[in-house]
């Protein structure tokens, strides 16, 4: 896989940022912006990278509880693919701050919530 390096500029401080995408993905202006954003040294940048963290963290905790790891903490594991995929697009609107609080009553499975926590 071939990959090129684009220069952009950070839509919060102007600073050029290189980023490095493959060769056969298409990317807007939009992914590439949040992209520049997340190498940037800026304040922005650095709560960008908070958010991608805490997301990142928020799945991996979704994940156990959708694997056998479930039951070692008590749960049923949550086996629908497409529940999965809604909590987990719910965790990324969390994590930009588009849902505050999200609770789903699951089928079989009882309560699970999704909710928005600062750290700053
Ligand atoms: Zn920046």
């Amino acid at each position: 896989m071939s990959e090129r390096i684009q220069p952009t500029a950070c839509p919060y401080c102007g600073q050029l940022v290189t980023v490095v995408i493959p060769d056969d993905e298409k990317y807007s202006e939009a992914d590439l912006n949040r992209m520049a954003t997340l190498e940037c040294s800026c304040p922005a940048g650095r709560q960008q990278r908070a958010i991608r963290d805490q997301i990142e963290e928020a799945k991996k905790n979704l994940f156990m509880l959708s694997s056998d790891g479930a039951q070692n903490m008590g749960f049923e594991p949550i086996g629908d693919s497409a529940v999965i995929e809604m909590l987990e697009k719910t965790i990324e609107l969390a994590g930009y701050g588009k849902v505050l609080d999200a609770t789903f009553k699951l089928s079989g499975l009882g309560t699970v919530k999704v909710k928005r926590t600062s750290k700053e």
